[in-house]
C-alpha cells in the first residue's frame, strides 16, 4: 500500500483518508445521530467518550482530513466560520493586544469591535497586507495574536504570510490566518509559518451551499490549542453530526471543484480586464493586481475563484448588471458550485469602505464560456 504521506492532498481528499467502516465495509462513514453513549460493562466510558458535545465520532474523519490537507497537528470543527475565526481570540485573556486588517470578512471585524473590545481585548486595525504598519503596530510581549485574511474580501488584498509570521513571532505573538478563500488547494499557511488557520467551511470546504460550519487547524497541539478546545466545549460551538457528514462528503471533491472554479475565475478576469464598461477587475491572478507577485509565490495551482469588478458608473449601474445575469445568481456568500454575483455595498453594514460600484463574483463550476457569455450580456445592458 502507498503510504498516505506520499499521496497528493487531492488523493487524501478524494479518499477522505481511506477510512472504511470495520463492521460493514461501507466506504462512506455512517451517521451516528445519538447524543449520548452507553458505558461499558466496567462502567467505563467507551473509547473515552460519553456525550456528543466535543466527543462525537462524526468529527473524527473530517477533522483528521482537514489537519492532513493543511499540514497541521490537529483540527477542530465549529458550528460556523465566524465561531472558528473568533475562537483564537477567545482563547486570549482580557488586556491582550491583537492586530487585525482593515479589509477582511466584515463579521470578524464587527466581532472584534463589538465583543472583543467589550471583553477587554485591545484591538488595532491596520491597512490590510501592509507589513510596515504591522511591524509598527506590534507591541513585543503584549501583542498575542496577529490576524490576517488572504486573499481578503472583497478586494482580494494579498498578505505575505511568511513575512507576517516573522513579524508576529518576533513580537512573541501568534499568527492566525483566515484561509477560507485560498483553501488548502492554493495555500497551506502552516507551511509558511502560520500558527492557526481558520476556515468558513460553509464556503469551499463543503462547497454546496448547504452546510453552515467552521474549522480551525493548528500547527501545534499545545496549551493554546487546548484552550481553544475548552472554549468550543464550554460554549457548545459544535456542528451537528449530519453537518459534519455533509462536510466530509463535500471535502472529497474539494480539489476538482476549486481547480475548475479558479481556472474559470482567471479566464473571466482576463476576459473582462479591458472591458469598456468596467473600471477595473480585482483578481490576484492579474499581473496588475497589487498582490500578484506575493500571490504567485504563496498560492499554487491558481489564484482562487473570487474576484471583483468595479463597474463604470455608480451603485445603480452595478446593481443593474447583477440583476441582468441569468446564470450568476444575485446572492451573498461564496465557495459553492453555483456562480454568485453580489453588490457588496448593499450587503455590508455602513462604513466598511467597499466601493459602491463593486460587484463581487464567486465563480462556480459551470462551463467557463457560459459564465463569460452571461456577464457579457449583462454588461451589454449598460450600453442601452
Ligand atoms: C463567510 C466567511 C466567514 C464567516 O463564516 P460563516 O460560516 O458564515 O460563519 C469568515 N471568513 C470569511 C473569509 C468568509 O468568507
Amino acid at each position: 500500500m502507498t503510504d498516505s504521506k506520499d499521496q497528493h492532498p487531492a488523493t487524501l481528499a478524494a479518499r477522505a483518508l481511506g477510512e472504511v467502516d470495520e463492521v460493514t465495509g461501507a466506504v462512506i462513514p455512517p451517521i451516528h445521530m445519538a447524543t449520548t453513549l452507553q458505558r461499558d460493562e466496567n462502567y467505563e466510558k467507551r473509547g473515552g467518550r460519553q456525550y456528543i458535545r466535543d466527543e462525537g465520532h462524526a468529527f473524527d474523519q473530517p477533522e483528521a482530513l482537514l489537519a492532513a490537507l493543511e499540514g497541521g497537528a490537529d483540527a477542530m470543527l465549529f458550528s460556523a466560520g465566524i465561531a472558528a475565526c473568533t475562537a483564537a481570540f477567545q482563547a486570549l485573556a482580557p488586556g491582550d493586544h491583537v492586530i487585525a486588517p482593515d479589509v477582511m470578512y466584515h463579521g470578524v471585524a464587527r466581532w472584534l469591535e463589538e465583543v472583543g473590545r467589550h471583553w477587554g481585548l485591545e484591538v488595532d486595525f491596520i491597512p490590510a497586507g501592509d507589513l510596515k504598519s504591522m511591524k509598527a503596530a506590534v507591541r513585543p510581549g503584549h501583542t498575542r495574536l496577529v490576524w490576517i485574511e488572504t486573499p481578503a474580501n472583497p478586494t482580494w488584498t494579498v498578505t505575505d504570510i511568511t513575512a507576517a509570521a516573522d513579524i508576529a513571532h518576533e513580537a512573541g505573538a501568534l499568527l492566525g490566518v483566515d484561509s477560507t478563500v485560498a483553501t488548502p488547494v492554493h495555500t497551506t499557511p502552516i507551511a509558511l509559518g502560520a500558527d492557526i488557520v481558520a476556515h468558513s467551511a460553509t464556503k469551499y470546504l463543503n462547497g454546496h451551499s448547504d452546510v453552515l460550519a467552521g474549522a480551525v487547524v493548528t500547527a501545534r497541539d499545545d496549551e493554546f490549542w487546548q484552550r481553544i478546545r475548552r472554549h468550543r466545549y464550554l460554549n457548545g460551538l459544535l456542528p451537528g453530526a449530519f453537518e459534519a457528514w455533509l462536510l466530509l462528503r463535500g471535502m472529497r471533491t474539494l480539489f476538482v471543484r476549486v481547480r475548475q472554479a479558479s481556472g474559470s475565475a482567471l479566464a473571466v478576469a482576463e476576459h473582462f480586464a479591458d472591458h469598456p464598461c468596467i473600471e477595473r477587475v480585482l483578481y490576484p491572478g492579474l499581473p496588475d493586481h497589487p498582490g500578484h507577485e506575493i500571490a504567485s509565490r504563496q498560492m499554487r495551482d491558481g489564484f482562487g475563484a473570487m474576484l471583483s469588478m468595479c463597474i463604470r458608473g455608480g451603485a445603480a449601474d452595478a446593481i443593474r448588471v447583477a440583476k441582468a445575469c441569468n446564470i450568476f445568481l444575485p446572492a451573498t456568500s461564496l465557495g459553492g458550485v453555483e456562480s454568485l454575483i453580489e453588490h457588496r455595498h448593499t450587503s455590508e453594514p455602513p462604513g466598511t469602505g467597499t466601493p459602491e460600484n463593486l460587484l463581487r463574483l464567486s465563480i462556480g463550476i459551470e462551463q467557463t464560456a457560459d459564465l463569460i457569455a452571461d456577464l457579457e450580456q449583462a454588461l451589454g445592458g449598460l450600453e442601452d
